[in-house]
């Protein structure tokens, strides 16, 4: 069996650090060699956007969706081996897009790539549960306030009946002083602890330097924590301990300088026009349909 390498982001509350998650992990991935997509499906939002430079007249997975533009026109390259697909900020637009169209957006990115980060939106929609159901696992983001590990109950149940698999919890802005057990509250949502990635300025201070913190302070606290994350989503050995004896190719230590660069992953000359493998795909959007109307029906 291949490994994971399809990963949605997801959370049930907002603003509980999905975005941050999905950069920082995408960018230890890409500082270990591998070759990395990170998306932005939160499509009425824009936060990757942030980390590109883009005008207004820039193609994004908006364009793609609604049939007017390629995959390869929305990736934009953010450093060594990684690039991003931003939503975009349209939202007029937004009536036109088909999220249907992500699953071939996956694939295509998913034949290019080492790994595909899907940023989700957090809240009950088409283009929230879409992904969970997509992603070969998902990794749910918490803080580890009440309110944040009770919306993570809808997040499991909403990709359990999209289909999807939960990789495990990460808790994020956690407080090292704090009496609250972190493996319990894992262990109260049935979920593997994956990482804690502690309170740490410097998360915010790198979103306005427009850096990802494992480049922008790469020995703090957080970023620390993203590079364990990385490690333990793809096996990768660091600090000398292998997470996973199958670990694939590409091991190489880090600040490695690989040749293949995300601009030559994301050229024109990679588009071989793979086509989708999975043979399952026709009955998701039903099954994604059912889910809102279940979850919906919940309340
Ligand atoms: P989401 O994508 O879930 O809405 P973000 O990743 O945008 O959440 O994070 C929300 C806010 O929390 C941002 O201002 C971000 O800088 C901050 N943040 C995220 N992780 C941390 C952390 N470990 N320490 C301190 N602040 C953090
Ligand atoms: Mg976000």
């Amino acid at each position: 069996m291949s490994h994971e390498t399809v990963y949605s982001i997801a959370s049930g509350k907002g603003g509980v650090g999905k975005t941050t998650t999905t950069v920082n992990l995408g960018t230890a991935l890409a500082q270990a060699g591998k070759r990395v997509a990170i998306v932005d499906v939160d499509l009425g939002m824009a936060n990757l956007a942030g980390f590109v430079s883009l005008t207004p007249d820039s193609t994004t997975l908006h364009d793609v969706l609604a049939g007017n533009a390629s995959v390869e026109d929305a990736t934009y390259r953010l450093a060594e081996n990684i690039v991003a697909v931003p939503s975009g900020i349209g939202l007029d637009e937004y009536a036109e897009t088909s999220p249907e169209g992500l699953r071939e957006v996956v694939s295509e990115l998913r034949s290019t790539y080492d790994y595909v980060l899907l940023d989700v939106g957090a809240g009950i929609s088409h283009e929230t549960v879409l992904p969970l159901g997509l992603a070969d696992a998902v990794v749910l983001v918490s803080t580890p306030e009440p309110a944040a590990i009770q919306d993570s109950r809808k997040t499991i149940e909403l990709t359990a009946r999209a289909g999807g698999t939960v990789a495990g919890l990460v808790l994020t802005r956690t407080h090292p002083g704090s009496d609250i057990s972190h493996p319990d509250l894992a262990d109260r949502l049935d979920l593997q602890l994956l990482e804690t990635i502690p309170e740490d300025s410097a998360a915010r201070e790198s979103v306005y330097a427009g850096t990802p913190l494992v480049a922008y302070e790469p020995n703090g606290p957080a970023a620390t924590a993203y590079r364990h994350l990385a490690a333990e989503l793809a096996g990768i050995e660091l600090d000398g301990t292998a997470d996973d004896p199958d670990a694939d190719d590409n091991t190489d230590d880090n600040d490695n300088t690989d040749t293949t660069t995300a601009e030559d992953a994301a050229g024109s000359e990679t588009e071989d026009g793979n086509s989708p493998e999975s043979a399952d795909e026709t009955s998701a959007t039903d099954d994604v349909s059912s889910a809102i109307t279940e979850a919906e029906s919940d309340h």
